[in-house]
C-alpha cells in the first residue's frame, strides 16, 4: 500500500505536471469507486474546472479545483495515477509520447501493473495540449470523492486523522504526547495508528524501528527518553530518505511515469526475513503484529 513517501512522490508530481490544467472529460469502468457521486454527477461536476494544485495529510490526496471544490484521493492497496501527455511532435494528435519509440527505454506504462486503468482524467493545459491521468487499481480498493473544499476537509475520516509525519507539526513535544496517550500500547501498532501519526505503514514501521534500534513488540511505557528522540529522529530519517528516492516499489507501486520507486533497494529489514542483517548478521526475524507482518533483527533491536 502506498504510504507517505510514495504519496508524496505523487503529489510532487502532480502539481509540476497538471497545476492549471482544465478537466475536460472523465470515464470510469469502476464507478464504483467514486463514493459520494453517480458518475453521471461526477462527470457533470468535475468537467471544466481548473486544478489549482495538490496536497496531502498522510496516506489522503487533495486535489484541489477551481470554484472551491476539492477532489479527495485513497490509494488504498494497489492504486496509482498516471499521467500521459499528448505527442504532436510527429503530427499525429492520437499518439501519446509514451508510445514514441524515441524514449522507450523510459517507456514503465507498458508493465502489467500499470495496466488496470480504472477510471481517466483527460486535461487540457494552458497551451491547449491534451494530458490524460490514467487511474491504474488492480485491487479496485481505491476510493474517490468529489466535494466542497470545506466538506471534504471536515469529512470524520480526514479530521480523525492524526498528525502528518513530515509536517512541520510533528515535533519532538507532539510525539511525545501522542505516545503519552498510550502508555500500554506496542509500539509497532502505533506507529501505524492512522489517527495518532499520519503516513506511516506496514514497510516504514519496520524501516524505522530498525533504524531507531527498538522491537516493534515494546510497550510505549518502557522505551526511555533517548530512545524516543532516536526513534523521532528515525521517522524523520526514513520517510525524507524515501521521498527522496521516490518510494518503494514493493510489489505494484508505481509514481505518474509508471515507473517503480528506489528504496526497494536499500530495505534494511522489510521483506528480508530469514536473510542476514546487515549490521550483526543475525538472521532477520517475521512476526505478525496490528494484523500485518513487521520484520527486525533480534539483536540490534531492544
Ligand atoms: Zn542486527
Amino acid at each position: 500500500m502506498p504510504e507517505l513517501p510514495e504519496v508524496q512522490t505523487v503529489v510532487n508530481d502532480l502539481n509540476e505536471k497538471i497545476k492549471g490544467d482544465v478537466v475536460v472529460s472523465f470515464w470510469s469502468e469502476w464507478p464504483k469507486a467514486i463514493k459520494n457521486k453517480t458518475l453521471k454527477n461526477f462527470q457533470k461536476e468535475i468537467v471544466g474546472r481548473q486544478i489549482f494544485g495538490v496536497r496531502r495529510i498522510g496516506k489522503n490526496m487533495f486535489v484541489d479545483l477551481s470554484g472551491g471544490k476539492t477532489l479527495y484521493i485513497h490509494l488504498k492497496m494497489t492504486g496509482h495515477l498516471l499521467v500521459k501527455e499528448q505527442d504532436t511532435r510527429n503530427n499525429n494528435q492520437t499518439k501519446l509520447k509514451t508510445q514514441n519509440p524515441n524514449i522507450k527505454k523510459e517507456n514503465y506504462f507498458d508493465d502489467r501493473v500499470n495496466q488496470y486503468i480504472r477510471h481517466k482524467w483527460i486535461l487540457k493545459d494552458k497551451k491547449n495540449r491534451l494530458k490524460t491521468i490514467e487511474f491504474s487499481d488492480m485491487r479496485k480498493f481505491a476510493k474517490i470523492v468529489l466535494d466542497d473544499t470545506e466538506k471534504i476537509n471536515n469529512l470524520k475520516e480526514i479530521k480523525a486523522l492524526g498528525t502528518d509525519a513530515l509536517s512541520p507539526e510533528f515535533t519532538f513535544q507532539k510525539f511525545q504526547e501522542i505516545l503519552e496517550r498510550k502508555p500500554k500500547g506496542q509500539i509497532g501498532i502505533i506507529l501505524m495508528d492512522q489517527n495518532l501519526i499520519a503516513g506511516i505503514g506496514n514497510i516504514y514501521r519496520s524501516e524505522i524501528l530498525f533504524e531507531a534500534e527498538i522491537l516493534p513488540e515494546r510497550r510505549i511505557e518502557k522505551i526511555t527518553m533517548p530512545e524516543r528522540k532516536k526513534l523521532y529522529a528515525a521517522i524523520g530519517k526514513i520517510l525524507k530518505k524515501a521521498v527522496k528516492l521516490r518510494g518503494t516499489s514493493d510489489s505494484d507501486y508505481r509514481d505518474t511515469a509508471g515507473a517503480p520507486g528506489g528504496f526497494q533497494k536499500v530495505l534494511k529489514v522489510y521483506r528480508r526475513d530469514k536473510q542476514a542483517c546487515q549490521k550483526c548478521g543475525t538472521i532477520i526475524q517475521r512476526k505478525t503484529l496490528g494484523q500485518r507482518s513487521v520484520f527486525f533483527c533480534p539483536k540490534c533491536q531492544k
